[in-house]
């Protein structure tokens, strides 16, 4: 078996392993191949194996992956921070956009979602650690957003996006991800009809499964280290 579909495999398993040991069904739990900084070629191997859901954070880069592999029919994830003038180009080649944390960007990016297009899927970033330098609603803004995003036409307001400091801790690694999923709770109690929340990366994906991730987002575990 070639290099990229036994990681993609190892990587089944580790995710499959994290569901049963919460008790959850792996079949709830989808997988972003998180792909900046690798090229085309790779993305293509771990497509010919069956992954069709590719992350990217940097528009231009991404822009160039998503040409280079049109043939592949692959669901492009947005992941990175989102600038006001990239907004047009994420409306009208992304599937999913995981970063969302301000609403003059969603503003835009319902405006801008071309109409021969279903809604932009769309999670809202929260900062969940609560550090000045991360990006990310702070969680006593979340609930006003995300009745502001819900209201807009052409985005559809899937869930919740984290990523939480760096922690090697496996048992401290769930704590922020548990204050994600209670923020998504709370919100579906106030009315609101989430079902997805992006947490998870290389490494702490099983402190993420075991709260309740929906898509996690692994790069370097597929890939390998970025240079
Ligand atoms: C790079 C990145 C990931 C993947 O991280 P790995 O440690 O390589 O698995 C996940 N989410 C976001 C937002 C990223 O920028």
């Amino acid at each position: 078996m070639n290099e990229p579909a036994e990681r993609l495999q190892q990587l089944h398993e580790r995710i499959r392993r994290a569901a049963l040991a919460a008790g959850r069904d792996p079949a709830t739990i989808g997988l972003v191949a998180v792909s900046k900084t690798h090229p085309p070629a790779a993305l293509a191997a771990l497509a010919a194996a069956g992954q069709r859901r590719f992350g990217e954070n940097y528009l231009q880069e991404a822009l160039e992956k998503i040409e280079a592999l049109a043939d592949s029919a692959l669901e492009w994830h947005f992941i990175g921070p989102v600038q006001s003038n990239k907004t047009r180009a994420i409306a009208g080649r992304f599937h999913w956009l995981h970063s969302l944390d301000r609403l003059r960007i969603a503003r835009r990016l319902s405006e801008q979602r071309p109409a021969w297009l279903p809604p932009l899927q769309v999670c809202l970033q929260v900062n969940i650690s609560g550090e000045a330098t991360k990006s990310g609603v702070p969680p006593e803004a979340l609930p006003e957003l995300a009745r502001q995003v819900a209201s807009l036409p052409r985005l559809r307001l899937r869930g919740l996006m984290a990523l939480p400091a760096p922690e090697s801790d496996p048992q401290r690694q769930r704590a922020p991800f548990a204050r994600l999923r209670g923020a998504l709770e709370s919100l579906n109690r106030q009315g609101f009809d989430l079902d997805t929340l992006s947490m998870g990366t290389s490494a702490d994906l099983e402190a993420a499964i075991a709260e309740g991730a929906t898509l996690v987002r692994i790069g370097t575990a597929l890939f390998g280290p970025r240079s």
